[in-house]
């Protein structure tokens, strides 16, 4: 580890870290086995073991041991940030660097002892080391390190390290893609460490199939030129023809579709159905615009977009800005281009799957697989006093709508102004002004007008309110850090993800170490695909399906891929009352599928 001093900020503390941890046999044995990591040399499965197994707990002080096992799981983080123009590694648990690293995070308290026993611990850390590896990888391989603070987990095996390290490699600035690998890489070193095949079918998942780019332009109202950038990223049609959403919103860039394609791929090898995992969209805002603004970009992006789709190639569905009106004139320039109607059929009316019946069924969905994991917790969501939901788009209105349906009462909703908390809950007829309102383009505020007792609290999310349950029903990384220690003290139980990848990392790990349950959103919210494959089937089997026939389906497929993921994480060790036996299980179960398809296609 010598060799690190030179690219630490401080060379001197680098070498007094060093010679803290090198005191201990125990922590010199982690340093030979972190040293065997890295290398790659062919003992290093049994050393990263040694490594593991050798951090027993020490007779020492309650508080030390305190500490000790806090720490066993933060030591998995490190952070790249930019600072004065370079880029650094920092520890996530004291968020320094170099010399200041070494503060003990925990300030002054306790016994010199005491700070010296966790200073070593620290120093002596898998993250302290995996910083120092990173940034010595990135130097010398040239990475252009991230602008925004990531979070890097420290994976043990090598082979996973590897893959992430090539993602990173790649695409350094794409965060919230490297959030989803991780993610995922990190739930399936089991997988991997058992097949070895798995790692070359997950290098090439992790590489999108096709990434579209294509310039939008297009002419407002008052005669004023306009372009905005317009994507499909197609990531993988192992399965089946990709399905996936479309997203208009100015974040909407390379990384954010990346990640949504990939989850988006997973999530539909957890249903039944065979389909692969797409997502586009543009850095376009609808909001503001009108209707025939709207319609005229929405041209503009399918005078391109046609040449990519088609029901047996790619078919699409609404997201964050993209509803019923989007999709319609969507579907209109589709139809005009293609001359194509009967062909264009998917979803029972066109190409772009029923817009209102996809985000029905992913809401309803939502609650079917959060009455699941309840149930599995010997609770019942009828007569759950307290859900909060975020978001008040396609998909929250719907899990509002099914949590009165099923008995329980909601009583938050949000946008990106600020939240609205009804304490008294929303009812009937409280959702169907709140439907109205939506539908005429109301702020949530307005609410507070007739229900005078509601409040809306600007620039501010709900996560701090007494509840029992979670929704996060608005848009990714939503629910940060802070919101995660909030959420802990409001008294929550399960978080289920109605948006994509809601939580960032830093806040799963702090709900896993509360024992609060995450719902993922792969699996949480797959019911918006199991109801477009159910309009499949009824179509090709001239079937008819009552409402209430395709919500039973929708019930069944819910329960299907909560019992797969559970069933998966089971088989990777994770117990399902487990914090984040649901992500793991989901990612597994979702990954086995798609993985399965590609080894059987050869090298695709
Ligand atoms: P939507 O109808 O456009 O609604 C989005 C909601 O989220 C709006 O209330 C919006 O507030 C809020 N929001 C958006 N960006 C925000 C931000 N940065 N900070 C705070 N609030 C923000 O979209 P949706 O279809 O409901 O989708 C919501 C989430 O569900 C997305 O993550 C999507 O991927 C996921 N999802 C949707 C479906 C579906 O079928 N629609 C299916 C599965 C998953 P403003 O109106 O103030 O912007």
């Amino acid at each position: 580890m010598g060799a690190a001093a030179g690219v630490v900020d401080d060379a001197s503390f680098a070498r007094a870290a060093f010679a803290v941890v090198s005191s201990s046999p125990e922590a010199s044995a982690n340093q030979q086995a972190m040293h065997h990591v890295l290398d790659g040399s062919p003992s290093s499965q049994e050393l990263s073991a040694q490594l593991l197994s050798s951090d027993k707990p020490r007779k020492k002080k309650k508080v030390v041991k305190k500490w000790r096992d806090e720490w066993a799981d933060t030591y998995k983080w490190a952070c790249v940030q930019m600072v004065e123009g370079s880029s650094r590694i920092f520890c996530s648990v004291c968020k320094e660097y170099g010399r200041k690293h070494r503060r003990n995070p925990y300030g002054n308290e306790g016994s010199r002892n005491m700070q010296m026993s966790a200073l070593e611990e620290h120093n002596n850390s898998l993250l302290h080391k995996e910083a120092l590896r990173l940034q010595l990888a990135s130097k010398d391989r040239g990475i252009t390190l991230l602008e925004r603070p990531i979070y890097i987990k420290a994976l043990l095996s090598k082979s996973a390290e590897s893959i992430i390290e090539t993602v990173i490699r790649r695409d350094p600035h794409e965060s919230e893609y490297i959030q989803a690998v991780q993610e995922i890489v990190h739930s399936l070193e089991p997988v991997l460490s058992k097949n070895i095949q798995y790692l070359h079918v997950l290098e090439s998942l992790l590489e999108p199939e096709r990434v579209i780019i294509f310039r939008v332009p297009w002419v407002d109202d008052k005669g004023e030129k306009h372009v905005n950038r317009g994507f499909r990223v197609q990531f993988n049609q192992a399965l089946g023809p990709y399905k996936g959403g479309l997203r208009f919103h100015p974040s909407v860039n390379l990384s954010v579709l990346k990640f949504l394609g990939l989850e988006q791929t997973l999530k539909n090898a957890l249903s039944t159905f065979s389909f692969g995992g797409a997502e586009g969209g543009s850095d376009f805002d609808p909001k503001g615009k009108s209707d025939t603004e709207v319609m005229r970009f929405c041209q503009s992006f399918m005078d391109e977009l046609f040449h990519h789709i088609g029901p047996n190639q790619d078919t699409l569905t609404g997201d964050i800005g993209v509803g019923f009106r989007e999709l319609g004139y969507l579907y209109g320039q589709y139809r005009r281009l293609t001359g194509e109607f009967e062909c264009a059929l998917v979803g029972g009316r066109n190409l772009l799957a029923n817009s209102n019946l996809h985000a029905e069924a992913a809401g309803h969905g939502l609650v079917y697989y959060a009455k699941h994991v309840l149930a599995d917790l010997n609770r019942d969501i009828k007569g759950l006093r307290l859900c909060l939901i975020s978001g008040s788009g396609k998909l929250a209105m719907h899990v509002m709508e099914k949590l009165i349906a099923v008995g329980a009462v909601p009583v938050s909703l949000s946008d990106s102004k600020g939240f609205l908390l009804d304490d008294e809950g929303f009812d009937g007829s409280k959702a169907m002004f709140l439907k109205d309102m939506k539908s005429q383009q109301k702020p949530l505020r307005e609410y507070t007008r007739r229900y005078v007792r509601a409040k809306y609290f600007d620039d501010a999310r709900p996560w701090g309110e007494k509840c029992d349950l979670a929704f996060p029903c608005a848009t990714q990384n939503e629910l940060n850090h802070s919101d995660a220690l909030a959420i802990i003290s409001s008294g929550c139980h399960v978080i289920v993800e109605g948006s994509d990848m809601s939580c960032t990392a830093e806040a799963i790990d702090v709900l896993r170490k509360s024992k609060i349950i995450v719902a993922p959103s792969k699996a949480a919210n797959a019911g918006g695909v199991a109801v477009s494959g159910l309009e499949m089937a009824s179509k090709s089997n001239q079937m008819h399906w009552t409402g209430e026939e395709v919500d039973t389906k929708l019930q069944e497929l819910m329960r299907d891929i909560y019992q797969k993921s559970v069933a998966a994480a089971a088989a990777c060790g994770h117990s399902k009352d487990g914090p984040e036996a649901l992500v793991h299980g989901a990612n597994v179960a979702g990954f086995l599928r798609v993985a399965q398809a590609m080894l059987e296609q050869g090298c695709v």
